[in-house]
């Protein structure tokens, strides 16, 4: 069992305390964590310099008719699950897939949260970086952290839910795919939206060296510094152009990416 004190020595222990920091988390990934995932954000809130969660919000995504081609997306298919969409609203809950820490942040009184429909941010004591994010970018909030010299904070989880990796992708020339969000006013086209996360684990070894590991509870805690992740990145996708891809057969975003 773990009080959110327990949480603070340990997060403590990493440095982050001047530093911003981009955190995923699994909650369920510490065991018992009493007060749950509120008391998770009361030690990052002790713990970091600032910091921002994804908060994205996959509800609000529609497809069109048609659209360009290779960009991961069945445009008849996906007709069918236009009627389940719903606009993009500030108090949008965090998507599921994001666990139950952002859905916390959301709702904490010093909370801001960034008006991506489709992949928002939520920080605190990060207006700076939120600010970043455009429709064209994304990512700004991630390249506002490398800037900054920030951290990707890995709690319990691994590299496929590091967010980051899909920043250097883009650095790195690899191809971003177009999607459609509802809003309030109408339809948004939204570009440089990332491929698959699913064989970024890969990465681990070559960042091993740099990387904060603690263990918390059950959980294992990683401090990855930003920029040489990106540089790293970089390196593998310029020397193999499919480095960090998935090996499913029917992932369509890493096929597309394969065939661009
Ligand atoms: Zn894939």
């Amino acid at each position: 069992m773990l009080t959110f004190n327990d949480l603070i020595v340990a997060f403590e222990k990493l440095g982050l305390k001047n530093k911003p920091v981009i955190v995923h988390a699994s909650l369920r990934s510490f065991g018992h964590v009493v007060g749950g995932a509120d008391s998770v954000v009361t030690a990052l809130d002790y713990t970091t310099g600032s910091f921002i969660m994804p908060s994205h919000t996959y509800k609000t995504m529609v497809t069109p008719v048609s659209g360009p081609a290779n960009n991961a997306l069945n445009y008849q298919r996906g007709q069918q699950w236009n009627r389940l969409a719903e606009p993009f609203q500030h108090n949008m809950p965090a998507d599921s897939l994001m666990g139950a820490v952002p859905e916390s942040l959301r709702m904490w009184p010093e909370a801001r949260r960034s008006t991506h429909p489709i992949l928002s941010f939520t920080g605190i004591r990060a207006e700076k970086i939120l600010e970043k994010q455009t429709i064209e970018e994304p990512f700004g909030p991630i390249r506002a952290l490398v800037e900054l010299d920030g951290w990707v904070l890995l709690l319990g989880v691994d590299h496929t839910a590091n967010t980051s990796i899909h920043f250097a992708e883009k650095l790195a020339g690899r191809k971003q795919f177009i999607r459609w969000a509802l809003t309030q006013n109408g339809t948004v086209t939204c570009p440089g939206f990332p491929g698959c996360s699913l064989g970024f684990e890969v990465i681990e070894p070559d960042v091993r060296a740099t990387t904060k590991t603690i263990k918390v509870g059950d959980a294992s805690v990683h401090a990855v510094p930003l920029r040489p992740l990106m540089v790293r990145v970089i390196e593998i996708i310029k020397k193999d152009k499919y480095a960090l891809l998935c090996d499913r057969p029917d992932c369509e975003r890493c096929a597309d990416v394969r065939k661009s």
